[in-house]
């Protein structure tokens, strides 16, 4: 995948999701309503059902560090074969066994079929994970964990404020639901998360589990409140590629796809409190939150229609009555090398495109023995055809134009499959 740059870096940078800008009125507002509160509200749970966490993979640990204690007998962990390499890692440092799952043909959800036939007395509980705001069906893996006695978890870290066809929350229809406040995922403290539950007894055991597992700790809380300045100071296109694109354009200089996707992450989990001042910036700028969803939504649906005429992409949308949040649009592309054709142009361009994760989980050599080899064709087949542009507000109508263009240069026309390169 090396990458001739013979062109200049763009002046422009678009990130490749959509997320909330903050406001310097955040960092020194009056005072602050609680964030947990805040989160608990918006995705309709009552504030003690809900733990605050420093990210979304500490939320991951946090529910099943509680799991494990109740279910001594069960290890292993059934997650999709194309989610964040994080949840490999949380995974691992609880000591448990990754099962990788296949997807349905052209989603990223889980194949039934296949969960079903990983599913057992072993199994302490399954990841269903949403992507890029779209939801992931929960009916078969609450019916697989069910019919053998494990939880399901609710990886909803990148879906905060999506809803269920059914009306519920995302997050909400698992055992436990986890989200992340991490930097561009929508609502952000730079590094932050949360883990929700309707049960009232789940949720002691993650406030007890959290209690124990996140100590205050002065060094981290420390470096996130200067990460959370420099991500307020630098997410804007005139900044963005001292902290984003030009990392992205050296790892594809050296033909590195993992570090460009930034999916290389340290073992080492940070463990610990988020501090009150950065509670208080994510509880001012979660006000906006609604307001900012509805407007990425607006912008998401005019843009798919858009893409509607383009032969060759597929814009993964909601399925009747559900209701997404919209930080990228995933297309799916005919085939695997329309794609490849499409990051060589786009990836790196300044336009906030993306293929979100580089690799399905067993192709990540850094995770070496976290993730067994399995049998994943669907998975591998979704991984290679997607891509995604980051759905910003910055996303104009001449930066979409380009990557319009460029599409429709790499994609086989009709029916002979004639390629204009
Ligand atoms: C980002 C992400 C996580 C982890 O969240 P962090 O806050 O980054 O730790 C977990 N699952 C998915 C699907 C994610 O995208």
């Amino acid at each position: 995948m090396s990458r001739p740059r013979a062109e200049p870096a763009p002046r422009r940078e678009l990130p490749p999701s959509a997320g909330l800008p903050l406001r310097w009125s955040d960092f020194a507002g009056s005072r602050a309503p609680s964030l947990s509160e805040r989160l608990a509200t918006l995705v309709g749970v009552s504030a003690d059902r809900l733990i605050l966490t420093c990210s979304g993979t500490a939320a991951l640990v946090i529910a099943l560090s509680a799991m494990k204690q109740r279910s001594r007998h069960r290890r292993e962990v059934i997650v999709p074969a194309y989610t964040c390499p994080l949840v490999a890692l949380a995974v691992a440092h609880c000591g448990l066994q990754l099962r990788v799952c296949d997807v349905r043909p052209g989603h990223f959800e889980f194949d039934p079929a296949s969960l079903r036939g990983l599913c057992g007395p072993r199994t302490l509980a399954i990841v269903a994970t949403h992507l890029g705001g779209r939801l992931a069906d929960m009916d078969a893996p609450i019916r697989c964990a069910r019919g053998v006695g494990a939880w399901v978890i609710e990886d909803a870290a990148q879906a905060l404020g999506a809803r269920h066809a059914n009306g519920a929350a995302a997050g909400t229809l698992g055992d436990v639901g986890i989200f992340s406040l991490a930097a561009g995922k929508g609502l952000s403290i730079y590094e932050g998360g949360a883990a929700v539950t309707r049960d009232g007894a789940m949720a002691r055991r993650l406030q007890a589990a959290a209690q124990e597992l996140l100590p205050r700790d002065r060094w981290w809380e420390s470096r996130r409140v200067l990460e959370l300045i420099g991500y307020g100071l630098f997410y804007r296109p005139s900044r963005l590629r001292w902290v984003y694109g030009d990392g992205v354009r050296r790892a594809l200089g050296r033909g590195d796809p993992a570090a460009a996707a930034q999916d290389v992450f340290s073992p080492r989990i940070p463990l610990h409190r988020v501090g009150r001042w950065r509670q208080a910036i994510g509880a001012r700028a979660s006000l906006r939150l609604p307001e900012f969803l509805q407007a990425s939504r607006r912008r998401a649906l005019m843009r798919s229609s858009q893409m509607r005429g383009i032969e060759g992409v597929q814009v993964l949308g909601d399925r009747p009555n559900e209701h997404g949040t919209w930080p990228v649009l995933m297309l799916q592309l005919s085939d695997p090398a329309a794609r490849e054709q499409a990051l060589k142009r786009l990836w790196g361009a300044g336009l906030g495109i993306s293929p979100m994760f580089a690799h399905v989980l067993p192709d990540y050599r850094y995770l070496g023995d976290a993730v067994a080899p399995a049998r994943i064709p669907n998975a591998r087949d979704f991984c290679a055809r997607l891509l995604c542009i980051g759905n910003s507000q910055w996303l104009d109508d001449a930066a979409f134009a380009r990557i319009v263009e460029a599409l429709q240069a790499v994609l086989p026309r009709g029916a002979g499959g004639a390629r204009i390169s």
